[in-house]
């Protein structure tokens, strides 16, 4: 996926505004990326389609390239199509009553302790109710929970009717004033006539304040229909999505959400009773793109790229007139965000410029030793640097004449191409490709 992604965006690379042209293998790319990812493929086209209106037009943040900026407008895209914020349950009532239905391992009981975990914290006063009358194991697992977290759990064994059990269960939360009721019901394998009708039935009968319909994220591309088999019947409020833990990318997230219209609520990411996670859309947008690196990049440019600084710089480019100060200063930007070698792409003339140079991390120490040591005059007026000078460079520098000889060749080898650039730009000539 990554590596689609990094195509798609090679395709863009350079131009400073996202055009018609550069958009359209890139959203292409993006498809074939979200659908990798579980999202159904309706939804992929509809949201590529989206994107693609959107991005065109799209002025390029100045440090950012345009193909770097158009996965950040997809992830923002993607956010906002899961609903923007975290929304969290209703719990208003007395008691609040939550409804939890879903296929059978789903995750429902296990998500019903936590959610009584978490309202428990809260410092309210929870009762679990046990309607899942058709595993005789079920009832034992809800009851362990509910000694593991403390949290009194209603259960009848020997009653048959899971609509009784539910009916008596919020009497007694009623009696017993507990603030919110949490009845954990029976699911099947696969969708069935008879788990719908009852649990339509209990739904009725309780009237709950939220119902949450549990999936399991690793089903994929199955999670859709049943999210909609289950939206049809009881017409929830919202979705947990389980086993967020394990490889799933979270494709469903984004596709439930476009079929079904509801938010998704909570994610599950593990067995233990802390492992309940509010669902924050914009998480899940860069989970989904598998991209949270280039996002976080292009974030941090954004943030520490001085952009008076890069104009400055510009115009120095612009006048032919790049000196070392300059290159320091741009060095300085780069530390400033992070590892240089996924950052030097992002920054406006240097980027081209090295792009096929070896400088790494390390590599950037004796670069800054060696600036350190030419006089001001000689950083402004590199064609200064002579022989002599360049000994005494290295010397000052703890370096050897090689690694003074060298950057001085990688930065002449930058100020012609930053020449070349200006005489094509201001002949409007087509621009080499690697730019
Ligand atoms: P139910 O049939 O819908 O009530 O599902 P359960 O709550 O009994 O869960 C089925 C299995 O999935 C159990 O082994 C749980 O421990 C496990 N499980 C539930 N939620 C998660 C989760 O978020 N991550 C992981 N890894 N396992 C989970
Ligand atoms: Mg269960």
């Amino acid at each position: 996926l990554q590596d689609k992604l990094n195509k798609a965006i090679r395709t863009l690379k350079g131009s400073g505004r996202i055009t018609d042209v550069n958009v359209a293998s890139t959203v292409k790319e993006i498809r074939r990326a979200l659908t990798d990812a579980d999202v159904n493929f309706k939804v992929a086209k509809d949201i590529t389609d989206q994107i693609r209106e959107e991005a065109i037009g799209q002025k390029i943040v100045i440090a950012v390239e345009p193909g770097q900026m158009l996965v950040k407008i997809v992830h923002d895209k993607l956010t906002e199509l899961m609903g923007g914020q975290a929304e969290s349950v209703n719990l208003k009532g007395s008691p609040a009553v939550v409804l939890i239905a879903g296929l059978q391992g789903s995750g429902k009981t296990t998500f019903s302790g936590k959610l009584a975990h978490n309202i428990k914290k809260q410092g309210r006063q929870v009762l679990l109710a046990a309607c899942d009358i058709y595993r005789p194991a079920a009832i034992a697992q809800l009851q362990t929970l509910g000694q593991q977290i403390g949290v009194e759990v209603y259960a009848e064994p020997d009653n048959k009717d899971a609509v009784q059990i539910a009916k008596n269960a919020l009497k007694y939360a009623k009696e017993n004033s507990k603030n919110v009721l949490i009845v954990d019901t029976a699911g099947r394998l696969a969708i069935d006539e008879a788990m719908m009708q009852e649990v339509e039935n209990v739904k009725k009968a309780i009237e709950p304040t939220e119902t949450l319909f549990v999936v399991d994220s690793m089903t994929g591309q199955d999670a859709v229909n049943t999210a909609k088999t289950f939206n049809d019947r009881l017409n929830f409020d919202g979705v947990v999505l389980t086993k967020l833990d394990g490889d799933a990318r979270g494709g469903a997230a984004l596709s439930i959400r476009h079929v079904v219209e509801k938010p998704i609520k909570y994610m599950s990411t593990g067995e233990k009773m802390e492992d309940l996670d509010i669902f924050y859309p914009d998480r899940m947008a860069s989970r989904i793109l598998g991209m949270g690196d280039v996002l976080s990049l292009v974030e941090r440019a954004q943030q520490a790229f001085d952009e008076e600084e890069a104009a400055r710089i510009n115009k120095q480019i612009r006048q032919n007139q790049f000196n070392f100060e300059d290159f320091y200063s741009q060095l300085q930007q780069i530390k400033k965000m992070g590892n240089i070698k996924d950052l030097m792409g992002m920054i406006p003339g240097l980027g081209g410029a090295v792009k096929d140079v070896d400088i790494s991390n390390d590599s950037f120490k004796p670069i800054e030793a060696i600036i350190s040591s030419m006089t001001l005059k000689e950083r402004k007026n590199p064609d200064l640097i002579d022989g002599s000078r360049r000994r005494r460079i290295a010397t000052g520098s703890g370096t050897s004449i090689q690694q003074v000889n060298n950057l001085m060749k990688q930065f002449e080898e930058m100020r012609k191409m930053m020449k070349t650039m200006n005489k094509v730009q201001d002949g409007k000539m087509k621009l080499p490709p690697m730019m």
